[in-house]
């Protein structure tokens, strides 16, 4: 990728290898410099903006933990009375921001359908404040908090937002690149609220290498952990990329937050695993046409 018109500037402060860096870089680039980003407290303020220093070249907002969704609302909004309508709003929050404390906010914007585009930057747990677990962290996985493996399995955010019969939601990882950037794209060109789920793993806390960030993005998508699909209208599935159907083992395994599983955790993660991928499958067959 050219790097000359990034957005996100070098030299900020994100761990080496992290993904949700990678995800703002990319997510940046495929807006442009008409944007306004909203950021709240998480990863993703300290690496976009450290006082004095902004590794943003687009202006950006910084709010509560609770209202990434009706800040960005607010701004779309004000720009509309001022006659700018060729600025993208963009909220950017993590999972905690979004699975947990924002949830709220973000649904009444999503049912009034406000006009921003907000992607959540999922590294499934609390990671700026010390590998707390959330809503997002994924069953046995270990955290701070859950020091034996998380007992609940992660909430599935995705029906929630779709639920809102919002124009435009999709899932994406930075393992794809060109997926990610090209449902940024199809984001842009629509209007009201538009959710982008992107899985971004984080090297401190999965206790991974921190030069495997593209290979365990690409074996959560190929393992079928994290599909890559689009829904439009709340209705319409459309799943982007077909896996391979790898697995799980072999993500899991690259992992040391998952490096106390025993055999029998390992086959029920594959039994959930297989089980929601024949439920997405239902829902994309109903749209024949749009399966890859
Ligand atoms: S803790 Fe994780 S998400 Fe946060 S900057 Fe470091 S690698 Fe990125």
């Amino acid at each position: 990728m050219d790097t000359r018109d990034d957005l996100l500037r070098q030299g900020h402060y994100a761990c080496p290898g992290c993904g949700l860096a990678i995800a703002m870089k990319l997510v940046l680039s495929a807006l442009g410099e008409r944007t306004i980003v909203v950021i709240i407290p998480s990863c993703e303020a300290v690496i976009s903006a450290t006082y004095p220093f902004s590794a943003l070249k687009v202006p950006a907002f910084h709010s509560a933990f609770v209202i990434a969704a009706p800040t960005a609302a607010g701004i779309s909004r004000a720009l509309k009375v001022r006659g700018e309508d060729d600025i993208t709003v963009l909220a950017f929050a993590g999972d905690g921001g979004t699975y947990d404390i924002g949830l709220q906010s973000l649904s009444g914007a999503a049912e009034r359908n406000e006009d921003f585009i907000y992607v959540c930057l999922d590294n499934e747990a609390y990671m700026n404040t010390g590998i707390q677990a959330s809503s997002s962290t994924p069953f046995c996985s270990w955290t701070v908090t859950t020091p034996k493996g998380k007992k609940e399995r992660k909430k599935r955010l995705m029906d929630i937002i779709v639920a809102h019969s919002i124009p435009y939601c999709a899932t994406a990882t930075i393992g794809y690149p060109e997926d990610l950037i090209e449902k940024v794209k199809r984001a842009k060109k629509k209007k009201g609220t538009r959710f982008i789920h992107i899985l971004t793993p984080c090297p401190t806390g999965w206790r991974m290498r921190e030069d495997l960030t593209g290979i365990v993005s690409m074996l959560a998508f190929e393992t079928k952990i994290f599909p890559l699909y689009e829904v439009y209208d709340g209705e319409i599935y459309r799943i982007t990329k077909m896996p391979k159907g790898l697995p799980v083992k072999e993500y899991l395994s690259l992992q040391g937050r998952f490096s106390h599983l025993k055999e029998e955790e390992i086959e029920e993660i594959q039994k959930n695993v297989d089980k929601e991928w024949a439920r997405l499958l239902y829902l994309a067959k109903r749209n024949a046409e749009n399966c890859a």
